[in-house]
């Protein structure tokens, strides 16, 4: 039996896409086609897939909601796993502000829901596109707030479906850095300890957090955040601002002219003009401050 068919056989609750673009499904909107990806509803389907892909050592690419990601333009051979909407189940305990997510919810929904209920902590996530598994890998971070502090416990499935729990100082959380960057596990589940605040003070925090996004970078534009990390004692973006490069392009990709610290995809950029831009900015950069800018959003697939 063929691994398509093994997967016919599982019943999944969506089905499984084939040769589906990874441009519909990252914000950068570049990307060749995935040979299959599959759109998990629950732990126990995750579970299932990377079993089936274990059995027939199919090569397994795990994804969020493809916001920190660079598709290169042959695209991804094997299953693509999205972990993202399916599963998206938020629960928070009133009493103790433990808050236990699906690895599927967004960060921004995740901080919205407890502002509500006028609990405090995520505040700082209100702009974050990524998911909540997405998070803990990357340690999201923006605004002096970090998710990798609040983490009381992740959970994740090894390549054979079996289930393990990290709590917060097992995950070494570092800049934009956690442990599960070198283990090969699924995040289905995260538990973050919120604390109870005052609501109004809550909400104000992070419509100003949202004005000052507005206002500095380019919401709306596709994107996929900051493309370069924050050297030590340095700004990516102030650097890359004052070697000149502002509204560089290579073909349809862009150095944003609202913040120099993305790189905008105008309409129909290629993984390859990305990447040409990011190597020409690297260099730059290199030329003129002798520092070295090493990606932050994460480049997969084939050439
Ligand atoms: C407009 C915009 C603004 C942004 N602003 C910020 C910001 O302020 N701060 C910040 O830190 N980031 C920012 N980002 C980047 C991005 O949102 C974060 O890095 C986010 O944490 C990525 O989550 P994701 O679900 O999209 O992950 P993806 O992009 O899908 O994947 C990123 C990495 O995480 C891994 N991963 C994803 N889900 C799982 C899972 N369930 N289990 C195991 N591994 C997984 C993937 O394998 C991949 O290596 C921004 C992006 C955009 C487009």
């Amino acid at each position: 039996m063929s691994f398509e068919a093994a997967l016919e056989k599982l019943h999944l609750a969506r089905p499984v896409l084939k040769n589906e673009s990874m441009a519909r499904h990252t914000s950068f909107k570049v990307g060749g086609p995935a040979d299959l990806l599959a759109r998990p509803v629950s732990s126990r389907e995750v579970a299932v897939l990377l079993q089936a892909a274990a059995a027939y050592a199919v090569p397994v690419t795990l994804m969020g909601r493809g916001t920190n990601l660079l598709v290169r333009d042959k695209g991804i051979r094997g299953l693509v796993l999205k972990v993202a909407d399916g599963l998206e189940e938020w629960a928070i305990d009133e009493e103790t502000g433990l808050l236990r997510c699906g690895a599927g919810l967004s960060l921004a929904a995740a901080a919205h829901k407890a502002a509500e209920l006028g609990f405090g902590g995520l505040e700082f996530a209100c702009g974050i596109p990524g998911s909540l598994g997405g998070a803990v890998y990357m340690n999201a971070g923006a605004y002096g707030g970090e998710i990798g502090p609040l983490v009381a416990k992740v959970t994740a499935l090894d390549e054979v479906g079996k289930e393990h729990s990290f709590k917060s100082e097992e995950l070494q959380f570092s800049y934009r850095h956690s442990a599960l960057m070198e283990k090969e596990l699924c995040v289905t589940h995260v538990e973050l300890q919120l604390s109870l605040g005052d609501k109004e003070k809550i909400r104000a925090t992070m419509e100003e957090i949202k004005a000052k996004r507005r206002s500095s970078q380019p919401v709306g534009e596709a994107s996929a955040g900051s493309t370069f990390k924050r050297p030590p004692g340095a700004f990516a973006a102030a650097l890359i601002d004052q070697a000149g490069l502002k509204g560089t392009r290579v073909g349809a990709a862009q150095v944003s002219l609202k913040h120099a610290g993305f790189i905008v995809n105008t309409g129909g950029a290629t993984a390859r003009d990305v990447l040409d831009l990011m190597i020409c900015v690297q260099e730059k950069v290199w030329e003129k401050f002798r520092v070295r800018l090493e990606p932050e959003v994460k480049i997969i697939g084939e050439e």
